[in-house]
């Protein structure tokens, strides 16, 4: 962050403070949330998370759950009174306003301090405090870092730190993905000294799941991946009535993208979900394929440059048409 002192000033004395993230909420966007929550209670701030949405049974365990409001779930009004009435307000995890809809434009019109914390590409410059850096690899690695310059790593306990290490993990995909640098490690390495279990971690993530999502995650491997060796591409279309058979929850579908990345040759892999009234794409791509530019440019969405995501207003299989259409002239680009 640029104006570190401001910032450090703008904390010093307890605020009123609102802290909201995307819509879905993934572990890294709600990790950061409640981590730097936590960080901020600690230090005498009144402070309320506001989602726009529900987010996946699996990231509930999140010391700070309970206290979070769902926008969308009947309490605007009273997300509307907190955003108007806070002193400061934190963005984490992604940087267009408009990608939260109703709450954005709230926001936009609150006069509290805007602060932007987040590591996707092409952010709009609305708010006071920026801290933006796409090479962090999540926005929770930013959060370290920020508590980290203010010289407060000790504020960082294990809860805080567990909702920290989850959007590293996650958003690293377990340390996989070429955003894992060294400083990744080097965190890692010191959230475990500050007594997170990485372990437990683990095991709350990704081993927490219903039967339901394991079937729902067979079925889609066996018969709804389609592989266009041609294009290098893979790709899952699930509808709304392949969804419900399975119970589907929010969440569920989550990491299924990545299993058309983990085919030898394939370069894109695609989910298509239907949902109500639009179709979400969840984009992936190994190398300098950007599926950023493809989701911004075709599907009003992005990301970054190897995961983003879009949306479509056509139906699910007008989607696949209109998806399929567009790979010729990618051709060169994906081999
Ligand atoms: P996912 O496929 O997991 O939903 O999203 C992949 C990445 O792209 C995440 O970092 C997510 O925040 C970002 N992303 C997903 N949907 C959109 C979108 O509609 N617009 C933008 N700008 N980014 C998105
Ligand atoms: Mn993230």
């Amino acid at each position: 962050m640029q104006n570190l002192e401001a910032f450090r000033q703008l904390i010093s004395s307890p605020r009123n403070i609102v802290i909201t993230t995307h819509p879905k909420p993934d572990a890294d966007a709600l990790g950061s949330s409640l981590g730097l929550a936590g960080y901020l209670k600690k230090k005498n701030h009144r402070v309320q998370v506001i989602t726009p949405t529900d987010y996946p049974r699996f990231l509930h365990w999140m010391p700070g759950n309970d206290e979070v409001i769902v926008f969308n779930e009947g309490n605007e009004a009273r997300s509307a009174a907190a955003i108007e009435g806070a002193d400061v307000i934190f963005c984490l995890d992604f940087s267009v306003l408009s990608r939260i809809e109703t709450l954005g434009g709230l926001i936009k019109n609150a006069p509290g301090v805007k602060v932007m914390i987040d590591h996707h590409l092409a952010p709009e410059h609305f708010a006071d405090f920026e801290f933006w850096d796409t090479g962090a690899a999540a926005t929770c690695q930013l959060i370290f870092e920020l508590i980290e310059a203010l010289g407060e790593l000790s504020y960082i306990d294990p809860s805080i730190g567990e909702c920290i290490y989850a959007g590293i993990m996650t958003d690293t995909a377990s340390f996989r993905h070429p955003n894992t640098t060294k400083k990744v490690h080097l965190i890692s390495a010191e959230l475990i000294e500050l007594g997170v279990q990485t372990n437990k971690v683990q095991r709350l993530v990704y081993d927490n799941q219903t039967e339901d999502r394991l079937r729902f995650l067979g079925y889609a491997l066996s018969e709804k991946l389609v592989v266009l060796r041609e294009y290098h591409t893979a790709y899952f279309a699930v509808s709304t009535e392949e969804l419900h058979r399975f119970q589907s929850q929010t969440g569920d579908t989550e990491g299924l993208v990545n299993y058309g990345l983990s085919i030898e040759g394939i370069v894109m892999a695609v989910l298509m979900t239907e949902r109500e009234g639009s179709v979400r794409l969840s984009l992936r791509s190994v190398g300098d394929f950007s599926v950023n530019d493809f989701a911004r440019k075709h599907f009003e969405g992005g990301g970054h440059k190897n995961a983003a995501g879009g949306t479509s207003y056509l139906s699910l299989e007008e989607t696949v048409q209109k998806f399929i259409q567009l790979l010729p002239q990618y051709k060169d680009q994906l081999s």
